[in-house]
Formats: structure tokens, C-alpha cells, sequence
């Protein structure tokens, strides 16, 4: 309730100061949607800067448009704009639009990230490479350069290991292999992936990391002038052991002992510190080892995104991108306490092929303590698994008394459905 107040309370001093925020996203994001509604909640006037010049949303039509592969001329457009009607605060949805925000931010000298901090959130080589120097733990790690020969380079790695892109996300191109023949499959495979990639610089290389065991934790937290704040940790319950790295549960809060999750907090924090990032969300991926010692998966400028923010929402009793616009504005909100235990599973694709239909929804969604469950591919959609694919079929949101009540029911939930899927035949073009 206190919470509710005082975002009632945010909004009305938000819209006495008629503040502006200039959003920039590619146009596809799906965290346009939550930061307009947090935007509206608290009475900020926003404008999308996308390239979705033709897009069936309004506000992404009528908003701004630039081309991010040619961040020169966007950022000339959008200084333009702001000279025209200033903006108050100057926002990066993705990974692929925190580079420009950063930059335009710190040219009209509002809050922002160092603007050659971006990379680190896109380009998993370039934050290896910092991290390691700043001595932050990361696993070891190599490129394997395509115009030289990579059979020698593969010859040299110790198995297991990870290869995967250099700028990739939602766990795409990353596969686990256990000796030389599954690291050719696998690079072949990827290079495959990468035909996909714009920038050639992040087709001509991919990289091998050392595999590193242990149970994964994702960490959202918010800096506040290089002071890290957790807003949630959540436990990945699944074991992640490869080849392919599926999300699938997301629960919180987690159940690591308490020093565990103080090692996470301070990992992230000086990972943030050698990326030299100082404001807005962070979001981070982290293995704690059999010994108990955490590992830096990822750490990214952005927040979680999707379902899991709700989780946030539900922890901290204000949507995250609420916390996310009222921090970067100079608004104060005030977390709640959450007592209970919520979950998200992301329904995974149990094979490849055409869906059919999902058989037992009812079912699944009368089990106690499921909030929701949706899914978002219709029948008759193409499923495409990991590596190649990178989505999911929908999900399943629980809230329950403790983390485990959570988990328990996201599990029995989804062995109530039945997905039925159909092969998919490909016609392929003579002499191929
Ligand atoms: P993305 O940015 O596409 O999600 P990541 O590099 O974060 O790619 O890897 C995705 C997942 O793959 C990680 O969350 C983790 O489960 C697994 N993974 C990646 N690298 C390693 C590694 N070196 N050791 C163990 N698991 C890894």
C-alpha cells in the first residue's frame, strides 16, 4: 500500500515538472511496451527513437527514426531533436541501442553510462577481456579467428569448453563440447548462426571459454550514481550443463546461503565498476561453483526483461521499469518487502518441428499458486530449438508462500501440458 502511495505521490511530482524522456529501441523490443507503461504511470512524456519507420505502433511510427548501423548520423538526428524540445533523460532499451543512449546522453549532459562502457553489454570477447584485467572472476577464455586455421586453434583448447558468438543473446550460439570432433561440429554450426550477424567484425571470430559446473543465479540490481543496488536474485533450478543452455525456471528469491549471495552482489558490483557503468539497470548471470566460489556468466547495461521483470514487480512492489525511469529522473521510489515466493518458467521447446497444439492448458492452469500461463506461438508455427532458434513457446508465472511452493507448482504445471508437435519437411533445391 505505502508503495502505491508513494508512485501516486511520484506522478504527481513527475507531471508538475513535465519531464521528457527520449526512449531509444529497436523497433521489434518488447521492452518498449513496460516503459511506456511505467513512463505513463509516473506522468513522463516519452519519445521513441526506433527504426520502426513503418511500424503499426503509433508512438513507434510517429516517434523518431534513426538507423543504428549508422550511429553517426542517428545520434545528429536525435541531438537535432532534442535542440528542438529538450529532453530530460535519454534511455537504451537493448543491447543494441545502450551504446547510442550513452552517447547522446552524455553529449546533452544528462545522466549516462560511459558511452565506450556499451560494448561490454554487447560484445562478450571485449567483457572477458576487461573483467579479467580488473581481476573479476570469468571463466578463461579464447577467440578462435576464422581466417586463420581453426582446427590448430581448436586443437589447443582443454574439453570441456563453451564456444559460442561474440554478440549474441538469449543463449544462441552457445554450445558445450567435450572434445576436438564436437568442437569442429559445433564451430561449423555456429558459423552457420552467425550468417545472420550484421557487423562482419563479429562474424569473423567466435569464442571458447573453459565449461564451468555449478548451479546459475540471474541478478537484477539498479546503480545509482556507481552504487549497486539488488533488486532480485533469482535461482535457476534447472541444471545447465549443455550443449544447449535453455532458460527455463527463474525463481526468487534465492535460496543460496546469504554470504553466496553477498559474493554475487559484490561480483556484480566490481564487474560494474570495471565496465565503468554508474547508472540506470543491470542485469547479470553468474555460476556458483562446487566450492562456492561465483563465476561472472554475463553482466549487461539493460534490464532482465520479459516475464522475469514481473518477478521483479513482484519482489520489490514496483514495476522495474518504474525504478529504472525513477532513478534515471531523480524520483524516489519506495521498495516493498516481498514475503512470499514467485516463479517464471519459460515453457520450453521440447522438439523441433511444426506445433500442433498444446493439450492440458486447463489443467495446467488450475494448479495452486499458477498466476498465468501463455502461450505465444499459435499452432501451425515453425519451432525452431537452441542453437539455432532462441525463443520459447510462452509461459507460466506462480506465486506462492516460499520460493520452493513456487517452483513446485511451475513444475507441475508444466507435466500437465502435452505439446504435440508434427516433423517439418524441407523441400531442399536440386544439387543442394
Ligand atoms: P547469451 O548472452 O546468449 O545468453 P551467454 O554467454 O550468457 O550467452 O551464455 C548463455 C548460457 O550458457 C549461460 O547462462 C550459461 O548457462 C551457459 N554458459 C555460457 N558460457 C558458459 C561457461 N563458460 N561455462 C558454463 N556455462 C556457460
Amino acid at each position: 500500500m505505502g508503495a502505491v502511495l508513494f508512485s501516486v505521490m511520484g506522478c504527481f511530482v513527475m507531471t508538475a515538472l513535465a519531464r521528457r524522456l527520449l526512449l531509444i529501441a529497436p523497433h521489434n523490443s518488447y521492452r518498449i511496451a513496460p516503459y511506456i507503461e511505467a513512463a505513463s504511470r509516473l506522468g513522463i512524456e516519452v519519445t521513441i527513437a526506433s527504426a520502426g519507420e513503418h511500424s503499426l505502433i503509433d508512438v513507434i511510427s510517429n516517434g523518431l527514426h534513426i538507423d543504428f548501423s549508422n550511429q553517426a548520423e542517428a545520434i545528429a538526428t536525435l541531438l537535432a531533436a532534442a535542440r528542438e524540445k529538450p529532453f530530460h533523460a535519454v534511455l537504451g532499451t537493448d543491447d543494441a541501442s545502450v551504446g547510442i543512449a550513452a552517447e547522446l546522453a552524455c553529449e546533452l549532459g544528462l545522466k549516462h553510462n560511459p558511452p565506450a562502457a556499451a560494448i561490454f553489454t554487447r560484445r562478450k570477447d571485449r567483457a572477458r577481456q576487461c573483467l579479467q584485467s580488473a581481476g573479476v572472476p570469468v571463466p578463461g577464455f579464447q577467440r578462435i579467428e576464422f581466417n586463420q586455421s581453426v582446427t590448430a586453434q581448436l586443437e589447443q583448447l582443454s574439453f570441456p569448453c563453451v564456444l559460442k558468438p561474440l554478440a549474441m543473446s538469449a543463449s544462441r550460439g552457445v554450445i558445450r563440447v567435450n572434445n576436438l570432433d564436437e568442437a569442429l561440429a559445433a564451430t561449423a554450426r555456429i558459423e552457420t548462426i552467425l550468417r545472420d550477424v550484421l557487423l562482419a567484425e563479429e562474424r569473423e571470430a567466435i569464442l571458447a571459454e573453459a565449461f564451468i559446473t555449478g548451479r546459475e543465479v540471474a541478478y537484477e540490481g539498479i546503480l545509482d550514481s556507481g552504487e549497486l543496488k539488488c533488486l532480485a536474485m533469482f535461482d535457476k533450478p534447472e541444471p545447465l550443463n549443455g550443449p544447449y543452455f535453455e532458460e527455463t525456471y527463474y525463481i526468487t528469491p534465492s535460496r543460496l546461503p546469504a554470504p553466496i549471495q553477498q559474493q554475487v552482489h559484490s561480483i556484480v558490483s566490481d564487474a560494474c565498476m570495471a565496465y565503468g557503468l554508474q547508472q540506470g539497470p543491470v542485469h547479470a548471470e553468474l555460476r556458483i561453483d562446487e566450492q562456492g566460489n561465483a563465476w561472472v556468466m554475463e553482466v549487461a547495461a539493460r534490464t532482465i526483461g520479459g516475464e522475469c521483470a514481473r518477478l521483479v514487480e513482484l519482489a520489490t512492489g514496483q514495476p522495474l521499469e518504474n525504478l529504472v525511469l525513477a532513478q534515471l529522473l531523480g524520483l524516489e521510489l519506495k521498495p516493498a518487502v516481498f514475503e512470499g515466493g514467485a516463479g517464471v518458467l519459460m515453457i520450453p521447446i521440447p522438439s523441433a518441428g511444426i506445433l500442433r497444439r498444446i493439450e492440458g492448458l486447463s489443467a495446467a492452469r488450475s494448479v495452486p499458486g499458477i498466476e498465468e500461463l501463455v502461450i505465444s506461438v499459435r499452432d501451425g508455427h515453425e519451432l525452431v530449438t537452441l542453437p539455432e532458434g532462441s525463443s520459447y513457446l510462452g509461459f507460466i508465472y506462480a506465486v506462492a508462500d516460499d520460493a520452493a511452493a513456487a517452483e513446485q507448482a511451475l513444475r507441475e504445471a508444466h507435466s500437465r501440458l502435452k505439446i504435440v508437435t508434427a516433423p517439418l519437411f524441407k523441400l531442399q533445391a536440386a544439387g543442394v
